[in-house]
């Protein structure tokens, strides 16, 4: 009779951001033995560097937008004075209020906390320092970073979203570089809050990977924000002023363009898996091509004990989809769920722009790539929303709704404007579970919002 092998835990878990702090508390409370390793606070991305603090900025911009409504509105008040400083204060004291519940949260559930970064020593053995622990089973849920490009002379003159949190003023001329969820989230903040504000794209669009309706109306919403874009433009050159402000050099449409006077450059053109210092080698944990850790549908790595979620995967680097692959894996692995899985597919998403913009499965091109022309019908509308009726800025709605087959199965919803970050969540529902056209239309319309305008397309 072989016998079990003992460990000093069934499941270490290495990260203590989103995906990593849901396995955790969902292990320990099926009874695991489970410790967290953590190199810095946590909360990971999400609550130091990303979505709260991000949602706090964009929170400071939406105010800006309604204060260009007021006087439409009847009210005679200026916009006078934003005290960044103020705001940053309280943005990084809910933060720290946060890191302080995670860490309650950890104790609660009787998961051990290490302190220092963890590397491999075998498929059951971690170093953290000079310390060594023995485990079970292992998840790796060590996120990623921002990426900063190599190529570039004086590149690392710029930040990231990591240092874009750090700023203790407003910058008066910024530069963002890149064109995905980061680069439009912090222009339409920058710019409404009043920095002048340029994106460099690669590309004529922002948003490729999105519904073109989606990428469209967005272009044109951030101009009227004051974001000037550069199109078909990227940097060749950053250096540093006298006066500590940086020259930005670019091709723009083929042609030399200098930006002087530039307070910050922020580099938004992706991001990278932490990996390297997990010393992955020593247990053969395959990665992709682009260096994210190769797992199934199951989360499990090519090492038999060792698992992986989240962004280090790099598939939806969504902090829902790290929290939700974490939760089912511990209910597979603790509480006798065999089958539990995420499935990645008709996964509902949010840009904080202004306005914000929210998706859900397929876009039109995707579509049209997969099925052809032949069974789909597509229903679109452009509106300008009641609350803008009487304004002089016409903020625009636009919406998407891609149906599949004679049934007109909802396959895919794409919508932009004010509100549309609450609205999505419960269309999402609907979409999860099948609902057809004919399903949204015999959804009673509530009156007047833009959400009605989903019911009742024609
Ligand atoms: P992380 O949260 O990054 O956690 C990984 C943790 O592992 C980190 O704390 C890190 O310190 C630690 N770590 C790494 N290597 C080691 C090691 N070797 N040893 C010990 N510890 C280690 N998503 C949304 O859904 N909505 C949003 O609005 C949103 N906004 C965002 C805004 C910004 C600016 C950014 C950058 C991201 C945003 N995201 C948003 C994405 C979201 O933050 C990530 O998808 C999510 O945090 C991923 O969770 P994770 O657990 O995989 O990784
Ligand atoms: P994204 O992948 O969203 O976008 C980066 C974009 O930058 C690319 O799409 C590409 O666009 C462009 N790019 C890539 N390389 C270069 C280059 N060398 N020079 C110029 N442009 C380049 O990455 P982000 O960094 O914006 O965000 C990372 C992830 O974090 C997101 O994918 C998302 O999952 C998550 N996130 C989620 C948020 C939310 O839920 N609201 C908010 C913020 C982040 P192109 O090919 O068109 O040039």
């Amino acid at each position: 009779m072989s016998e079990e092998k003992s460990y000093d835990y069934d499941l270490v878990v290495i990260g203590g951001g989103s995906g990593g702090m849901a396995t955790a508390r969902r292990a320990a409370e099926y009874g695991a033995k489970v410790a967290l390793i953590e190199k810095g606070a946590l909360g990971g991305t999400c609550v130091n560097v990303g979505c709260v603090p991000k949602k706090v900025m964009y929170n400071a911009a939406l105010h800006v937008e309604m204060m260009h409504t007021l006087k439409d509105y009847g009210f005679n008040s200026e916009f006078k004075h934003f005290n960044w400083n103020h705001l940053k204060t309280k943005r990084d004291n809910l933060v720290k209020n946060l890191n302080e519940v995670y860490e309650k949260n950890l104790k609660k559930a009787n998961i051990t906390r290490i302190t220092g970064i963890a590397c491999f020593v075998d498929n059951h053995k971690l170093q953290v320092n000079n310390s060594f622990y023995t485990t079970k089973k292992i998840v790796i849920a060590t996120g990623s970073r921002p990426r900063v490009p190599t190529n570039i002379e004086g590149s690392g003159l710029g930040i990231t979203s990591d240092g874009f949190f750090e700023l203790d003023c407003l910058p008066k001329k910024s530069v963002i570089v890149g064109a995905g969820y980061i680069g439009v989230e912090l222009a339409g903040i920058l710019s409404l809050l009043g920095s002048k504000t340029y994106m460099s794209i690669r590309h004529a669009s922002i948003l490729r990977t999105f519904d073109e309706l989606l990428q469209s109306v967005a272009m044109e919403e951030l101009e009227k924000n004051g974001v000037n874009f550069l199109r078909n433009s990227h940097v060749t050159r950053v250096a540093k002023s006298t006066d500590g402000t940086l020259v930005v050099d670019l091709s723009y449409k083929n042609e030399a363009l200098r930006l002087s006077d530039v307070d910050v450059l922020i580099w938004a053109i992706g991001r990278d898996p932490n990996t390297e210092d997990l010393q992955l080698s020593k247990v053969h944990v395959d990665l992709t091509s682009t260096g994210h850790i190769k797992v199934n549908a199951y989360q499990e790595t090519s090492a038999s004990n060792i698992y992986a979620l989240g962004d280090v995967c790099g598939i939806f680097q969504l902090t829902p989809v790290a929290i939700a692959a974490g939760r089912l894996l511990a209910e597979r692995l603790y509480n006798n769920k065999p089958y539990a899985k995420f499935e990645y597919k008709n996964v509902p998403t949010v840009i904080f722009t202004h306005p914000p913009l929210g998706s859900v499965g397929v876009s039109e091109e995707e579509t049209i790539r997969e099925y052809g022309n032949e069974h789909i019908k597509i229903y679109q509308s452009r509106f300008t929303p009641l609350f803008n009726a009487i304004t002089n800025k016409k903020t625009q709605s636009a919406i998407k709704l891609i149906c599949y087959g004679k049934s007109e199965k909802v396959i895919g919803l794409h919508i932009v404007g004010s509100g549309v970050d609450e609205m999505l969540q419960g269309f999402a529902v609907a979409i999860k579970m099948g609902a057809t056209k004919a399903d949204f239309d015999a959804c009673c319309a509530i009156h007047p919002t833009s959400s009605e305008e989903i019911v009742t397309m024609r």
